[in-house]
């Protein structure tokens, strides 16, 4: 009977234990699968881990599986702004428009690392920019090949930076560059990581030209310029022969599309890496009133701009009025950063 139960026992323990190890395998699986490049490295920190499977992504495809090794682990310093190199690609046309009111809020605490792309000299930008304003020779057009020429400039300073990531941004976005930390902390820079928000809800189709002018049809996802997207050093080192100096554009030519298609394109296609969609990156084509108000001091871009023939901005009541602050970018910085010798009253939602 004693002994009939000592069975009974150990049979139920070992059960136990097999059902706590699958479950564990289980939850690593979902994971390298909706993070497919956790596969590789696995560099990242016990407790990043849990951060990272709480992001919002897509899942995208499932391959091969590792078990994480504690040899992997990394004992690396925590990131800082210091390690990011913040491009925003302007245009004459905007200078007062759009960049005074980025100067006057997120960029106040970014300017260390923020540098501007423009096309046409400014001395009231370069009096408040210095030389983290960069004339580009690009046209001032919204032509395809305009617009990658900026890339090719953003993508060239940030190789010469010797930073570890490189974020993108249009000038009509707000960057929470306390959010952003967070976000690429829970990636390693040793990674192949192309995080931002995918343009669409599958991938884009294009024709790539071969040299012998024939045609390929080529598939990938991008994620969209006007949400901003984060690129790691070893992924950008990686692109350089495709998106270095005059590449970028003979790159973008091949397939005539505009500059962000071509980084993913880029990312996806040539390099073989993946577009980690994230949900914290918003552009002015989705509806920016669906962000709860209580979600805006998370999100790491916002945008405004016009979206269905309507004024699209986030949701936020105040400190400022709408007249006052139509992109409510002003308002969102004052619920961020209350400090700010412009944010007279004290704030609440
Ligand atoms: N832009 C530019 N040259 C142009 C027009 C626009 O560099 O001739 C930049 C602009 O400053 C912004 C981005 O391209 O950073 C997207 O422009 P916009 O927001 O006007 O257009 P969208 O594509 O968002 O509708
Ligand atoms: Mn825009």
């Amino acid at each position: 009977m004693g002994r009939r139960l000592i069975r009974g026992l150990s049979g139920a323990a070992i059960f136990l234990a097999s059902v706590a190890l699958l479950s564990v395998r289980h939850r690593g699986a979902q994971e390298t699968a909706r993070y497919p490049r956790l596969r590789e490295g696995m560099l990242e920190k016990p407790e990043q881990r849990s951060k990272v499977s709480a992001e919002k992504a897509g899942g995208r495809g499932q391959k091969d599986l590792k078990v994480h090794s504690l040899e992997g682990y990394r004992t690396e310093r925590s990131l800082t702004l210091g390690d990011i190199f913040i491009a925003v690609k302007t245009t004459k046309r905007f200078h007062q428009s759009r960049m005074e009111l980025l100067l006057d809020t997120w960029i106040s605490q970014t300017s260390e690392q923020t540098y501007v792309f423009t096309d046409e000299e400014d001395d009231a930008l370069k009096r408040r920019m210095g030389d983290h304003v960069i004339f580009t020779n690009c046209s001032a057009e919204h032509s395809h090949l305009a617009l990658s020429c900026k890339m090719a400039a953003e993508f060239d300073a940030f190789l010469v930076s010797g930073r570890s990531w490189f974020c993108h941004l249009d000038d009509d976005n707000y960057l929470n560059p306390q959010a952003l930390l967070k976000l690429l902390s829970s990636y390693s820079e040793t990674w192949d990581v192309y995080l931002g928000k995918p343009s669409l809800n599958r991938p884009i189709r294009a024709s790539e030209t071969l040299p012998n002018n024939q045609t390929k049809s080529v598939r990938f996802w991008f994620a969209t310029g006007g949400a901003g997207f984060c690129i790691s050093r070893k992924l950008a080192s990686k692109m350089v022969p495709w998106a270095s100096g005059r590449n970028f554009l003979t790159t973008s030519e091949l397939i005539r599309l505009p500059d962000d298609c071509t980084v993913g394109y880029i990312i996806e296609c040539k390099v073989g890496g993946q577009l980690l969609p994230n949900a914290l990156f918003h552009s002015h084509l989705e509806n920016l009133q669906l962000i709860p108000t209580s979600q805006l001091i998370q999100q790491v871009t916002l945008s405004y701009g016009v979206f269905e023939n309507k004024l699209n901005v986030i949701e936020l009541s105040g400190p400022f009025s709408p007249q006052e602050d139509p992109s409510r970018f002003r308002s969102l910085h004052c619920h961020l950063y209350p400090d700010t010798s412009w944010c007279l009253q004290p704030v609440g939602w």
